[in-house]
């Protein structure tokens, strides 16, 4: 009696432990990715690394003159992101990021992070570790992958074309050699410029305004008649009066 008990309960055991095997199979991310693969559907409510690893992916969409913060918190701003990211790939807009959202971030992505259209070097012509700005290396190369995130948004948003960027991170060396105002934001990584063709520097300032980019210089504005300048900062600083941007 007590054998043919232990013998039913290890088949039980065993049929369990199957069981738990087929669950966790199928319930495995859709696709795992070389740079990051998120385990579990996230709404708002929640947070975490993989709330902010989320927020980074969808920072170009903030809505007109918003910036998206990157806390690992899943607040309305960041459900209204993932709403705005999800029609601009028409996916299903209910923003929750599950696997159809996932599998859209992993097609976009490449294994170190960075969207398919931009890469670490094209963001820092100016040296290869990150050093000499205004900031930490770290940190500006932190800076430089939420941009190209920013970047990526905007791209898609006027029709997948190229964006030309022309500058982007300077050491403190490469900002005074090209003549770059002492507190520019090219010093923290988080400034672009980009050149026309075969967008117009007003296509670029004026669309740059639904991207998460708190400063914005174009024609109009001193210096800046060869590119559009789009940048991070605490307050909004438009300024592209041939372009009706202020
Ligand atoms: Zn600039």
């Amino acid at each position: 009696m007590f054998r043919r008990t232990v013998r039913v309960l290890a088949a039980l055991t065993l049929a369990a432990a199957a069981t738990l095997v087929a669950t966790v199979t199928t319930a495995a991310p859709a696709q795992a990715d070389g740079c990051y693969t998120w385990s579990r559907q996230l709404s708002e409510g929640m947070t975490g690394e993989d709330v902010r690893q989320l927020q980074i992916r969808v920072a170009g969409y903030p809505g007109y003159n918003a910036v998206l913060g990157v806390d690992g918190a899943f607040g309305p701003a960041t459900r209204s992101a993932v709403i705005r990211f999800q029609q601009a790939y028409g996916l299903g807009a209910d923003g929750i990021a599950g696997p159809l959202t996932f599998n859209k971030i992993y097609a976009l992505q490449d294994d170190d992070c960075t969207p398919v259209n931009f890469s670490y070097a094209e963001l820092n012509d100016c040296n290869s570790d990150w050093s000499g700005g205004a900031v930490s290396a770290s940190t500006a190369r932190f800076n430089a992958l939420v941009n190209m995130w920013k970047l990526q948004a905007m791209r898609h948003a006027l029709g997948d074309q190229q964006l030309r960027v022309t500058s982007a991170f300077r050491s403190h060396a490469c900002n005074n050699a090209v003549g770059g105002s002492a507190t520019s934001r090219h010093l923290y990584g988080d400034a672009v410029d980009i050149g026309a063709s075969p967008h117009s520097l007003c296509t670029l300032a004026q669309q740059a305004r639904n991207h998460g980019w708190r400063e914005i210089l174009g024609p109009g504005y001193p210096g800046h008649s060869d590119h559009t300048h789009v940048a991070h900062k605490s307050s909004r600083t438009w300024s592209a009066s041939s372009c009706g941007v202020s």
